[in-house]
């Protein structure tokens, strides 16, 4: 429990309001506005020697704080952060050897760096799928400023099954809020009707 509260409220051991609650990085420190004009960069993990580098040709959308225990998180975060991004525009640009697939049963085959562990591109392979041609980036990665902003948490309940105690829940949904991220427990309304559209058209 101890430390819980170490990993959520940081060093401060009286951290009782929702401000000292670490979410992630790039949303505790102030949330990065997008740049409409932004044409992409590139993400690379965290080896000091031989990094993988992704290249992105163009802007991401429906950045997200995301809840879910598959996505990968930087140490210390409760949240990650991950975006999308046609896969036509993600190409590996170096050390393509390091990459494995996380988990090869799971939708989403999550590329990570074998040596650091960092994801660095997740990729629907079942063109049925709603979000088929849409790779799962997390733009924290990149040294470029400009990426899309994150506008929502998703997902938010699931950090639960992670080890986070219940009763810290509407804190850390009070500290979305006071950010101006909705928080929800699914994906936001526009990606829930966007996947309920592509099935009613399917049928
Ligand atoms: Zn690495
Ligand atoms: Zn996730």
């Amino acid at each position: 429990m101890k430390k819980f509260f170490a990993k959520l409220f940081g060093n401060n051991t009286e951290g009782s309001t929702s401000s000292f609650i670490k979410l992630h990085p790039a949303i505790d420190n102030g949330i990065k506005p997008t740049n409409n004009t932004f044409v992409g960069g590139s993400i690379n993990c965290q080896c000091r020697k031989n990094p993988v580098t992704v290249k992105l040709s163009g802007q991401t959308a429906h950045n997200h704080a995301c809840g879910c225990s598959k996505c990968w998180k930087p140490k210390g975060a409760l949240f990650s952060q991950v975006a999308v991004i046609p896969r036509d525009k993600v190409s590996v640009t170096a050390n393509a050897k390091k990459l494995v697939i996380v988990d090869k049963s799971a939708t989403i085959k999550r590329h990570a760096c074998k040596d650091c562990g960092v994801h660095m591109y997740g990729r629907i392979e079942d063109a049925n799928h709603p979000f088929y041609g849409l790779d799962f980036v997390h733009t924290e990665l990149s040294s470029e400023q400009g990426w899309s902003a994150p506008a929502f948490a998703a997902f938010v309940s699931s950090v639960i099954e992670t080890g986070t105690d219940p009763k810290s829940m509407p804190a850390i949904r009070d500290r979305f809020e006071s950010l101006g991220l909705e928080a929800y427990d699914c994906l936001s309304p526009d990606l829930m009707d966007a996947i309920a559209t592509h099935i009613s058209k399917n049928k």
